[in-house]
């Protein structure tokens, strides 16, 4: 057996599958976290119903302070998020919801529990990033519910060593306050590979998995190996899996210190490697060892904002993010506002399919001065910085677009202009596409959820969701052959690009750019630097030609060189 890879079970072994949603292999002792405070069995009668809502209101009061306060402590994308759920506590429709409860009858802990399961129930209806802030409500509730009711709130174990956490699920206010040096790992049983917990956990560097089915019958104390970049957790594994699954470990952490410079092949074909970001500290994110921003999720910068921010508040966002990266490029995607990622002030109204609605570029139809203002802003903030500035839009699915979006882009002053592909025509016109802007770059996670039909923030389809999907490399080594052609960068920006096997399988199909989560950077680095570009396109042809992603993933994993891949 190759000492790094473990695959049969060994005696006594049972292996739990979930999403991978946190690259990264650790071993440890189980922690649960606690369940929530329930209701009690008896309901008592109540007396004055303007005191009952008072007390329901204080309770949420007390939790939009708390979840302030950590907002404050946590900064960055964990600060944003902790800020919009006080929000939710603060919401004065909940404390509405709440007083017509009590004023039926109900004492505040019931009132408090049937408001927020109806704006539950009402979130999971209009499905994407609506149906994910479920549980954030619900993480409301619990701490409102646990001053109510004078119990502890819930909170993470402190078994007093480090632990795998496992839990039903876990709210932002959890994930955000996870100490990383006693958190080994987690594992949820609920959640989705667009989830609060998978992004932080990356952002974070925690391995992890997530929409784990059987992580309700971990125990405290079971030793399980958590492997995040399978999605599998191994109970009570054998000490060779430990021992292996220590030496990828090790090995990950040598290579965050030697894996360094820019992205190239063995035989010194270049491949950018830059990096996603959303609402991260400017100066820590530029501390990457990376060659600039492949993708800058403007929309996590405004998510808490209810009205548009002013040109001159956003050139100085830009700007100071374009200074910390002093010369590297920065590429800012345009506002992708929508479905999963509403933003109050582009807000498309109610559609019935908002995945398939008014998002991304589409926002140009309905509020084409807001996408004029951002391109304002953002090619000031380029002039006053001398910035390497690239800018993209969102959804891009006709050649038309891409040209419309060219020329407000070239209007507005910024010259290296280029289109998101993640909608299948485009990707299917890409020769047309490419002929209109100066690069693109393949938002995987959609244009999966498109060409498979498989709506990326469900926690039931992960197989149809796989970047591995041939369907999907095909489409992909489509837009690479016409960047071939016309000698115009093609990159990746969704998570398809943090595997270091599917890196070179990329790599093969034509792709010039790799961007992801920090944590990543260092695998697929290595990965390329032990491939040369033909190795790369031998890869690609064996995931191109398999019948199933995890045939394409078995095959080029039996291809490729174990001591660059096997991490
Ligand atoms: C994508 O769709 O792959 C992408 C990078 O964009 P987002 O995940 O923000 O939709
Ligand atoms: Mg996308």
């Amino acid at each position: 057996m190759e000492p790094n890879r473990v695959r049969t079970p060994a005696a006594g072994e049972r292996t739990l599958t979930g999403v991978a949603a946190g690259p990264g292999t650790a071993t440890g002792p189980v922690a649960v976290l606690a369940p929530p405070p329930t209701l009690p069995e008896r309901r008592p009668r109540i007396g004055d119903p303007g005191a009952e809502t008072a007390r329901a209101v204080a309770a949420l009061e007390r939790v939009a302070e708390l979840l302030r306060g950590w907002a404050a402590e946590a900064g960055g994308a964990a600060g944003e998020i902790l800020e919009a759920q006080a929000a939710m506590a603060g919401d004065p429709q909940l404390a509405a919801g709440i007083g017509e409860r009590v004023r039926e009858g109900l004492p505040a802990e019931w009132a408090l529990d049937a408001a927020v399961t109806s704006y539950q129930e009402l979130f999971r209806s209009m499905g994407g990033y609506l149906a994910e802030r479920a549980a954030d409500l619900g993480d409301v509730r619990d701490r409102a519910l646990a001053v109510l009711l004078d119990v502890p709130m819930p909170r993470l174990p402190a078994p007093g060593h480090p632990f795998v956490l496992v839990a039903e699920d876990l709210a932002p206010a959890e994930t955000a306050r996870l100490d990383p040096g006693s958190v080994l790992a987690i594992v949820t049983r609920l959640g989705g590979p667009t989830g609060h917990t998978a992004i932080l956990a990356r952002s974070l560097g925690i391995p992890a998995v997530v929409a784990c089915a059987e992580a309700h019958r971990l125990r405290d104390g079971v030793p399980v190996t958590v492997d995040g970049d399978r999605g599998e957790v191994v109970v009570r594994p054998a000490p060779e899996r430990v021992a292996a699954a220590a030496r990828r470990h090790r090995r990950r952490a040598v290579l965050a210190e030697s894996a360094v410079g820019p992205g190239r092949t063995a035989d010194g074909h270049r491949v950018e490697l830059l990096l996603n970001l959303g609402g991260e500290e400017p100066e820590s994110a530029a501390a990457h060892d990376c060659e600039g921003v492949g993708l800058l999720r403007t929309e996590f910068l405004f998510l808490d904002r209810r009205t548009e921010p002013t040109v001159e508040e956003q050139r100085t966002v830009y700007a100071e993010l374009f200074r910390a990266f002093d010369g590297r490029v920065v590429t800012v995607r345009t506002l992708d506002a929508g479905t999963d990622k509403p933003l109050p002030f582009a807000d498309p109204g109610t559609e019935p399919n908002p995945a398939l609605g008014v998002r991304g570029f589409r926002i140009a139809r309905t509020a084409p001065e807001l996408l004029r203002r951002q391109l304002t802003a953002v090619a000031r903030a380029a002039r006053d910085t001398g910035a390497h500035v690239r800018v993209m839009a969102p959804m891009i699915a006709t050649p038309e677009e891409a040209e419309e979006f060219a020329a407000l882009a070239r209007g507005a002053g910024l010259t290296e202009v280029g289109a998101v592909i993640e909608v299948p025509s485009a990707a299917l016109l890409a020769d047309r596409v490419l002929q209109r802007v100066d690069f693109v770059s393949i938002g995987t996670n959609d244009l999966s959820q498109y060409t498979l039909a498989a709506d990326r923030t469900l926690d039931t389809l992960p197989d149809l969701l796989d970047p591995w999907q041939p369907a999907l490399l095909h489409l992909v080594g489509r837009i690479g052959a016409a960047g071939r052609r016309l000698g115009r960068p093609v990159g990746v920006c969704g998570e398809a690009a943090a595997d270091p096997l599917l890196a070179l399988v990329l790599v093969g199909l034509g792709v010039t750019g790799l961007s992801m989560a920090a944590p990543a950077l260092p695998a697929v680095r290595h990965a390329l630097a032990g491939h040369s570009l033909r190795d790369c396109r031998d890869l690609a042809a064996l995931a191109l030609e398999a019948a199933t992603p995890r045939r394409a993933r078995a095959a080029v994993r039996d291809a490729a060189d174990p001591a660059v891949t096997d991490l």
